[in-house]
């Protein structure tokens, strides 16, 4: 029996509100289960440019839209540094349920990376949203995203700084489309790396922004 997918609960459509509305009820993996929503893309369908972390997190869970916490804040700050419009972007990831465990004592819910397989199995929907906005350019926060889209062996630190296309694969027949692909740290990795390494992380998330839309303008 072929594995559960989101890709039995992705309607035949490029409406982005259509596709969102549907996700909603998405069981293509058990992290529905535990979550509070899905936690669908946004921004405008005309975006020029898509970007993909990896899954919601807390605040992002409970408010139902990507990139609201600590992450999307530096995000921002991130994209005004690089004088790049959050309006002109689709924001998005590459799961659109918060995994999480929850420890012993505590109630603070802790962000758990989701497995390939859910990675895959969520796949659909992000192939949904970039036929849907066609962006000239995608570029992918962090390894799960990179991973999701360039496949399980890509290695996100040896490709920084190059504009790659995705692998046509047997898992892509249906993507009509081929975007040039950044690769980027998540904001969270920033957010989460030594005190003294922060600022150079925080500059590399800028330049990598920046020649992302620097492709747009050739
Ligand atoms: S994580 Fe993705 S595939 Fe899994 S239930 Fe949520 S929307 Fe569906």
């Amino acid at each position: 029996m072929a594995a559960r997918t989101a890709g039995d609960f992705v309607p035949d459509t490029h409406d982005l509100d259509d596709l969102a509305e549907a996700a909603l009820g998405c069981k293509g993996c058990d992290l529905y289960l535990n979550a509070t929503q899905t936690v669908f893309g946004a921004g405008s369908s005309a975006a020029d440019m898509m970007l993909v972390g990896e899954q919601p997190g807390d605040q992002e869970d409970k408010a139902g839209a990507p990139f609201v916490g600590p992450a999307g804040r530096l995000l921002d700050k991130a994209l005004a540094a690089a004088g790049i419009d959050r309006d002109r972007l689709y924001v998005t990831n590459a799961v659109k349920h918060f995994k999480f465990t929850l420890p012993e004592r505590g109630k603070r819910r802790i962000h758990k990376t989701p497995s390939r397989t859910e990675v895959v199995a969520c796949r659909p929907w992000l192939f949904a949203e970039m036929m849907a906005v066609q962006p000239d350019v995608v570029v992918l926060l962090g390894a799960t995203a990179a991973k999701s889209l360039m496949g399980n062996d890509f290695r996100l630190t040896t490709h920084r700084d190059e504009a790659l296309h995705m692998p046509v694969a047997d898992a892509t027949p249906h993507l009509e489309i081929d975007p040039e692909v950044v690769v980027s740290a998540h904001p969270s990795a920033v957010l989460r790396g030594p005190p003294e390494a922060r600022e150079m992380a925080f500059d590399a998330l800028v330049s990598d922004l920046q020649f992302a839309a620097g492709l747009l303008g050739k």
